[in-house]
């Protein structure tokens, strides 16, 4: 029988859900960072600022960022210590944006960018220090593999740091939320990009995404140890952090 997942709020047969987000990536990629502004009124510079001062990256510190997209993560990282960061994402067309204006930064050293699938990482069993992954988990199709990977790959010691949407910490802030992502992010995306349907999928993909509380759990499940997580903006993001012992 053919196993489904979700995708956005349509259900889908598992093995197309990576084709689906990757076409979706694959429209946005050249406006995608334009669009991140736009949508967040650029609180996403202050939460990305406060995941890396969270890992707080030093000289040497080998990095796996994963679904890291355009590099707007490495970036940061690079810009704090001279760290060895690896960028992995499923999307060839993102890494090579990330690649070009990592080019217009003058960023030519410490920083690789590798085509892999979180679930399937391309890298031995403990290779690096620190494992992030940044509005990047919630469209992995089988996130307990994903974890699993993320354990796998790192040293013992290292660090895990997830930033994603998440939940509002109340009802009322939810639905306030959800009237604004719902009504004007798929128009946003459709006038800066010309196609609203990527946008659809992405603020359906936020609330699927497992509460703070369960996807603590769901890293726990995979290994992790000291699991916590800290809510920004009420929630409309949260941190996770967890380590391998
Ligand atoms: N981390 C970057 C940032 O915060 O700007 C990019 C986030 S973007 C919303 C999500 C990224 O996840 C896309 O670049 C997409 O290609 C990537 N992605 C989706 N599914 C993936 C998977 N299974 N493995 C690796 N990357 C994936």
């Amino acid at each position: 029988m053919t196993q489904t997942t979700h995708f956005g709020f349509r259900t889908v047969a598992e093995e197309e859900k990576a084709s689906l987000v990757r076409g979706v990536f694959d429209s946005v990629a050249s406006r995608y960072d334009l669009m991140n502004d736009l949508m967040s009124a650029g609180l996403h510079r202050a939460w990305k600022n406060d995941m890396v001062g969270m890992l707080a990256p030093r000289a040497g510190m080998q990095i796996i960022d994963v679904a890291g997209g355009t590099g707007d993560i490495a970036f940061r990282m690079l810009k704090r210590a001279a760290c060895e960061v690896t960028v992995c994402d499923i999307n060839q067309h993102m890494l090579d944006e990330g690649r070009n204006r990592a080019i217009d930064r003058n960023l030519l050293h410490g920083v690789e960018w590798v085509c892999g699938n979180a679930e399937s990482m391309p890298f031995p069993d403990a290779s690096f220090d620190a494992y992030t992954i940044a509005f990047g988990i919630r469209n992995v199709t089988h996130i307990d593999l994903a974890l699993q990977e993320a354990f796998r790959l790192l040293k013992p010691g290292g660090r895990f740091l997830c930033l994603e949407f998440s939940h509002l910490q109340h009802e009322w802030m939810q639905k306030c939320y959800d009237r604004y992502s719902f009504a004007a992010i798929p128009k946003i995306g459709a006038w800066v990009t010309g196609k609203g349907d990527p946008y659809q999928y992405l603020v359906e993909s936020i609330r699927k995404f497992p509460t703070q509380e369960a996807f603590a759990k769901m890293m726990g499940s995979a290994g992790f140890g000291n699991v916590q997580f800290r809510n920004l903006t009420q929630g409309v993001v949260a941190i996770h952090s967890g380590r391998k012992f």
